[in-house]
C-alpha cells in the first residue's frame, strides 16, 4: 500500500465531548470584548461622555482620561486571565499583526508590577521597519505607529497557555501616512456620513447626525482533513493545489448545496460560532456551498469597521479551530480546479444614527424619493468608478475565479431586479418628472413595498446586486480583508451622493419644485449611468460582447486592474474625500503588486519542486516499467512463446508514447517557466508582474494539464499526493 493510502485508510474525525446541553448564546455573547457597555460601568460619567465625543466628532481624550480608561481595561482583561496585550492592526498585506506586550513594570526596588497607562493604551510603536509600506517609508524613518481605534471594541484573544488583551488599531507611519487597511475605511466612512447628511438635511431630516455604513460579509471556505493538507507541497505553501487531477464526481449532481452538513463539519461550525460568540461577532447563517466540502458562514451585519474586524477575527478563528479538528480551513479563492472557488459577497448598505436603512424603500413617498436618490447614487457610482471596484478585489489568487464563468466576470455591472428596473425606466424617461405627491404616493405605496421583502428573482453572476434593501458586491475574494472594497464603495458613493446633492441644490435655488427636481436629476442620473445596469447572465459571452460595444471595462490581469487606483482620476477623488493622498495610492499599488508577483513566483517555485520531486521520478519509474514490459512481450513474441491479437503491442506503445509525451511536455514547460522567472529578475516590478500574467500563468497551466493526464493514468499506488477524490469526499 502506498503512503497515501495508508493515511486514506486512517482519517477519522477528532472526537468531540458531548455537549448534553448547550448554553444559550446569549449567555456567553461578547464575553470577551471590553464592550462599551463595560467600559461606561467602569469609569466615570465624564470620561465616558469624552470617549463618546472622540468616537462621534473625533475630539480626542485627555491623557488623564486615557489613564482612567487605560487601567480599567487592564482590570477587566486581568480578570479574565490575560497577562499582556497588544495593539491589533491589519498592514497592508491584508493580514493581521500584533506584538505582544506584558502588563509589566519595573517598581524601584526591582518588584515586579503588573501595569498599563493611557498613552501606551493609545499608541504604540512596533518595529515597523518590515511591513510593506510601498515606498512610504525611507530606512531612516522605518517607524511606525500604531494608535488605539475606539470605535471597535478591544477583545481577547487565548491559547490553551495564555490569554491576551488585543487593542484594535490603525497603523500610520512617521508622516501620518495610512500604513494599514484600518485607517482609509475609517475615513471613508466619514466621507460618505458627510455626503450622505448633506442629503438628509435637503430632505428635511436634520437631526440625523451620522450616517453609518453596513456590511455583511459572507465567508466562504473548505475544509479538508489536515493530513492530506500536510501531504501536499501546493496547499502548505501556496494555499491551492498547482496540480491535481478532476474527479470524476465533482459538483455536477448538485448534491451539495444546502445539503444535510456531515457531523464532524457542524461539530466544526459549532465550536467556530461559539468562539466567535465569546468575542461578539454575530455569525448566524452556515451552510454547504456549491463544491464538494465547500461551506459558508453568514454574519448579522454590522458598522463596516466593526464587519471588517470581525471578518479578519472570524478567519483567524476558522483556522484555528479547524486545526483543533484535524483539518485545515483553506479560504484561498481557488483551492480546487474543476469547482467552484471561494468568494465573499459583501453587503453593504447605508444607515443613519437610528439605524434607517437608506437603501430601505419606507412607507411613505419622501421616504421613497430619498430611497430612490440613494439608489441612483449607487448606480451613478458604480458606472464611474467601475475600474476601482475591479481594483479593490485584484489580487493573485481572486485572478483564478473572476471570469471564470462560477463567479462574477471581471465586468462590473448592476443588477436591480425585475421591478426595479421598471421604476428606475420610468424615471429614466421622464414620466416621474414631474411628479406630483399623488405619482410619489403611486410610486411608493403601489410599487416599491412589494419588492422589498422579495427575494425570488436573484441574479446570481451578477457582481453587483441589489437584493432587497442592500446591494451585494459579489466579487471579493474568500482570503480578503474586506476593508479596501468597503473604502472603495463608500467613497466612490460619497462623491455620487455630492454630485446628485449639488444638483438638487441648483434646481431647487432655481424655483422649481423640490419632488421634480430630485425626479429630474435622477432621470438625468440615470440617462447617464444607464449602461451599468444588465439584468441578464454575466458568464454569457454575449454579454461580454455587448459590455465591449458599453464601453465597459474588462480587465482579467490583476496586474492591470490594479493601475485604476494610481490614475489621476482615481486621485483626485480619493484626495477630495480624503480617504487617500497620492502617496498611499502609490504606496498600496507598489504593495500590492508586489504581492502579486512575490504569489506567482512562489506558485511556480513550487510547482517546479513538486513536478521535479514528486510526479517525474513516479513518472520515470513507471516509464521504464512500461518500456521493460514492452520489450518482455516482444522477446516472447519473438520467441514464439506468446501470440496476441493484432494491436496488442501498439496499444502497449500507444500508453507508452503518451506517457513519454506527457513527460516531455512537463519538462519542456517546467524549464521554460525557469527561463521565465530567470529574466522576470532584471524587469521591474511593473513588467514583471505583466510577464508572469502573460507567459509565466499559461506554461505552468501546461504543465498542469500533463501532469494531471499522469494522474489520470498512472498506477495509483505509486501516485504520492493526495487525489481530490480523497480530499473532497474522505473526511
Ligand atoms: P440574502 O438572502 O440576500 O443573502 P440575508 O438577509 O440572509 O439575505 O443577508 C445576507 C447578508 O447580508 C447577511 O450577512 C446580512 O447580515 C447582510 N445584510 C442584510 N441587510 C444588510 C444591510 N442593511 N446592510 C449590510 N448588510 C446587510
Ligand atoms: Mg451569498
Amino acid at each position: 500500500m502506498s503512503i497515501r493510502n495508508e493515511i486514506t485508510q486512517k482519517i477519522e474525525p477528532v472526537v468531540v465531548s458531548k455537549v448534553t446541553l448547550p448554553l444559550q448564546i446569549s449567555t456567553y455573547y461578547g464575553e470577551n470584548t471590553f464592550s462599551e457597555m463595560t467600559m461606561q460601568k467602569m469609569i466615570s460619567e465624564e470620561t465616558y461622555r469624552a470617549f463618546k465625543r472622540w468616537q462621534e466628532e473625533g475630539t480626542i481624550i485627555t491623557k488623564a482620561q486615557a489613564d482612567e480608561i487605560a487601567l480599567v481595561m487592564k482590570e477587566w482583561s486581568m480578570s479574565k486571565g490575560a497577562t499582556s496585550y497588544t495593539h491589533w492592526f491589519q498592514p497592508m498585506t491584508g493580514l493581521t499583526a500584533e506584538k505582544h506586550d506584558a502588563f509589566i513594570s519595573l517598581g524601584h526596588d526591582g518588584n515586579v508590577i503588573e501595569k498599563f497607562t493611557g498613552s501606551k493604551l493609545i499608541q504604540g510603536e512596533p518595529d515597523a521597519s518590515s511591513f510593506p509600506s510601498g515606498g512610504i517609508r525611507a530606512t531612516f524613518e522605518a517607524r511606525g505607529y500604531t494608535a488605539w481605534d475606539p470605535s471597535s471594541p478591544a477583545f481577547i484573544t487565548e491559547v490553551d497557555s495564555g490569554k491576551i488583551l488585543c487593542i484594535p488599531s490603525i497603523f500610520i507611519s512617521y508622516t501620518g501616512d495610512a500604513l494599514d487597511k484600518k485607517l482609509p475605511l475609517l475615513r471613508s466612512d466619514a466621507a460618505l456620513s458627510k455626503a450622505c447628511l448633506e442629503l438628509l438635511r435637503l430632505f428635511g431630516y436634520t437631526d440625523v447626525k451620522n450616517v453609518i455604513p453596513t456590511c455583511g460579509p459572507e465567508q466562504e471556505y473548505f475544509l479538508i482533513d489536515e493530513a492530506y493538507y500536510r501531504m501536499r507541497p501546493d496547499l502548505v505553501l501556496a494555499g491551492r493545489t498547482l496540480i491535481g487531477a478532476v474527479s470524476p464526481k465533482g459538483q455536477q449532481l448538485e448534491d451539495q448545496y444546502f445539503g444535510t452538513i456531515k457531523e464532524r463539519v457542524l461539530n466544526y461550525m459549532h465550536a467556530v460560532a461559539e468562539e466567535a460568540y465569546r468575542l461578539g461577532i454575530p455569525v448566524t447563517t452556515r451552510h454547504n456551498e456549491v463544491a464538494p466540502h465547500q461551506f459558508e458562514f453568514a454574519p448579522i451585519f454590522e458598522r463596516s469597521n466593526l464587519a471588517a474586524d470581525h471578518n479578519q477575527l472570524l478567519m483567524d478563528i476558522m483556522k484555528k479551530v479547524a486545526h483543533r479538528h484535524g483539518l485545515v480551513c483553506l479560504l484561498h479563492e481557488k483551492p480546487f480546479a474543476g469547482v467552484n472557488g471561494s468568494g465573499k459577497h459583501l453587503n453593504w448598505s447605508v444607515a443613519d444614527d437610528k439605524g434607517n436603512n437608506l437603501l430601505n424603500p419606507g412607507d411613505t413617498p419622501e421616504e421613497n424619493l430619498l430611497f430612490l436618490t440613494v439608489l441612483s447614487a449607487v448606480i451613478h457610482a458604480v458606472y464611474h468608478h467601475s475600474d476601482l471596484l475591479r481594483a479593490s478585489v485584484a489580487s493573485a489568487g481572486n485572478e483564478h475565479r473572476l471570469g471564470a464563468n462560477e463567479a462574477p466576470p471581471a465586468i462590473v455591472s448592476i443588477y436591480l431586479g425585475e421591478q426595479l428596473t421598471k421604476i428606475v425606466n420610468m424615471i429614466e424617461n421622464g414620466k416621474m418628472e414631474k411628479a406630483t405627491r399623488q405619482d410619489l404616493v403611486d410610486l411608493g405605496v403601489k410599487l416599491l413595498p412589494r419588492f422589498t421583502r422579495d427575494t425570488t428573482d436573484r441574479n446570481r453572476t451578477s457582481p453587483f446586486a441589489f437584493t432587497g434593501a442592500k446591494f451585494e458586491f459579489r466579487a471579493l475574494g474568500s482570503s480578503m480583508n474586506i476593508s479596501t472594497a468597503i473604502a472603495v464603495v463608500n467613497t466612490i458613493v460619497a462623491d455620487s451622493v455630492g454630485i446628485i446633492t449639488g444638483r438638487i441644490k441648483s434646481g431647487i435655488s432655481s424655483g422649481s419644485d423640490f419632488n421634480a427636481t430630485v425626479m429630474k436629476v435622477l432621470s438625468g442620473i440615470i440617462k447617464e449611468s444607464r449602461a451599468i445596469l444588465f439584468e441578464g447572465n454575466n458568464y454569457s459571452e454575449e454579454w461580454a460582447k455587448e459590455a465591449q460595444k458599453r464601453g465597459l471595462p474588462n480587465v482579467a490581469s490583476s496586474a492591470e486592474a490594479l493601475k485604476a487606483f494610481i490614475k489621476p482620476k482615481a486621485v483626485e477623488l480619493f484626495e477630495k474625500h480624503g480617504v487617500f493622498s497620492r502617496v498611499e495610492l502609490q504606496s498600496r499599488y507598489t504593495v500590492w503588486l508586489e504581492m502579486y508577483e512575490k504569489v506567482m513566483e512562489i506558485e511556480a517555485r513550487t510547482l517546479a519542486e513538486m513536478v521535479n520531486t514528486q510526479i517525474l521520478p513516479q513518472a520515470y519509474e513507471y516509464q521504464s516499467d512500461m518500456a521493460g514490459g514492452l520489450e518482455i512481450l516482444k522477446n516472447l513474441i519473438d520467441s514464439g512463446t506468446l501470440k496476441l491479437v493484432d494491436g496488442a503491442i501498439d496499444d502497449r506503445k500507444e500508453v507508452l508514447t503518451k506517457l513519454s509525451a506527457d513527460i516531455y511536455y512537463i519538462r519542456k514547460n517546467i524549464k521554460e517557466m525557469e527561463k521565465i522567472l530567470n529574466n522576470a529578475h532584471s524587469m521591474d516590478l511593473e513588467a514583471r508582474a505583466a510577464y508572469f500574467f502573460s507567459d509565466l500563468k499559461p506554461h505552468m497551466e501546461h504543465v498542469r494539464r500533463h501532469v494531471d493526464a499522469l494522474e489520470d493514468t498512472m498506477p495509483d499506488s505509486i501516485w504520492l499526493l493526495p487525489k481530490y477524490r480523497e480530499m473532497l469526499f474522505i473526511s
